[in-house]
């Protein structure tokens, strides 16, 4: 009986785990039509600057619009793309069309940064410099207003690899943010080596702040700790007053969540700042 009974449970578990990889094969046959009929869009998340109180940035953000399961979340299909690859095309595409609509900001006198995620596959492709240095030429861009963001544990990869390319981007300007900071795998040693220009404390950190005493320490610590580095600090995930206040009472820099609001669309995002603008 035992034995029946734990056959069973090993097909039950054989048949959940085949329909999980037949789903990812088929998000992964839908993702190479979706990079040749541009079914992606970057919506573009407001940054707040808690000192100045006003929005200083954006983080681009990629929806894509599957034609049968309408607007995914890139957690439904990032990975797939990073294991299979596709995320090179993908990261492609969306480094070209921020950096496209980081020019057209910057020609209307929109002074905002603009943030770009970029996964571990792209960021150690061999291409990634020279594909940033051709887009910043081309579209005119301050290459102090594009940053790019990746996770502690992706940069860590291949630490001599990503000590050059770091370099590279910093003397050419553009700014580099540890994403999900104080979440990953990793030792603070990249701090030392690399040119880090920014931070973005996890928003596991944030969304307890205000009944964690272990948060609001680690918290506070790290905004000691990137201000004595001259590091900037953005937290992310701001979703309450409360929670805002204790980051500005702690000078963090910078705070982004749906506390300001949720990743728009681009014509949304221009309305926002118009809003905000008239109201300061
Ligand atoms: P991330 O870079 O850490 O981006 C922040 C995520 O938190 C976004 O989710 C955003 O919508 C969400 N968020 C922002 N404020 C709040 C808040 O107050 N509360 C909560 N609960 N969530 C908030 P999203 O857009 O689903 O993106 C998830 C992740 O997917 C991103 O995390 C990033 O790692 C990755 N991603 C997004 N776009 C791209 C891209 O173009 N390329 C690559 N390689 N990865 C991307
Ligand atoms: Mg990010
Ligand atoms: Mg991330
Ligand atoms: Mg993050």
């Amino acid at each position: 009986y035992a034995k029946s009974k734990q056959g069973r449970a090993i097909q039950v578990f054989n048949s959940a785990l085949l329909n999980a990889f037949k789903e990812d094969a088929q998000i992964e046959r839908d993702l190479v039509a979706a990079i040749k009929g541009r079914q992606f869009e970057l919506y573009y998340q407001p940054l707040k600057d808690l000192k100045k109180q006003a929005y200083i940035g954006a983080e681009a953000l990629i929806r894509w619009h599957h034609p049968k399961k309408g607007v995914l979340y890139p957690g439904a299909f990032i990975d797939i793309a990073e294991q299979s690859g596709l995320i090179n095309d993908i990261g492609s595409w969306v480094l070209e069309a921020a950096c496209k609509q980081l020019n057209l900001w910057q020609r209307h006198q929109i002074d905002i940064s603009m943030h770009v995620n970029v996964s571990a596959r792209q960021f150690f492709s061999g291409s990634l410099f020279e594909q940033v240095w051709e887009l910043v030429t081309r579209y005119r861009l301050k290459p102090h207003s594009l940053i790019l963001e990746i996770t502690e544990t992706e940069l860590m990869e291949d630490i001599r690899s990503a000590t050059n390319l770091c370099n590279e981007l910093a003397d050419l300007g553009v700014g580099l943010a540890i994403d999900d900071f104080g979440t990953g795998y990793s030792s603070m040693r990249y701090l030392k080596q690399f040119p880090i220009s920014k931070l973005k404390i996890d928003r596991s950190f944030i969304s307890d702040l205000t009944v964690s005493h272990e948060s609001r320490e680690i918290v506070s610590a790290i905004i000691a700790m990137a201000s004595a580095l001259n590091i900037s600090l953005t937290a992310e995930g701001v979703e309450t007053k409360e929670q805002e206040l204790f980051l500005a009472q702690h000078f963090c820099h910078q705070a982004q969540g749906f506390l300001y609001s949720p990743a728009l669309r681009v014509s949304e995002f221009s309305d926002f700042l118009t809003n905000k603008a008239a109201i300061h």
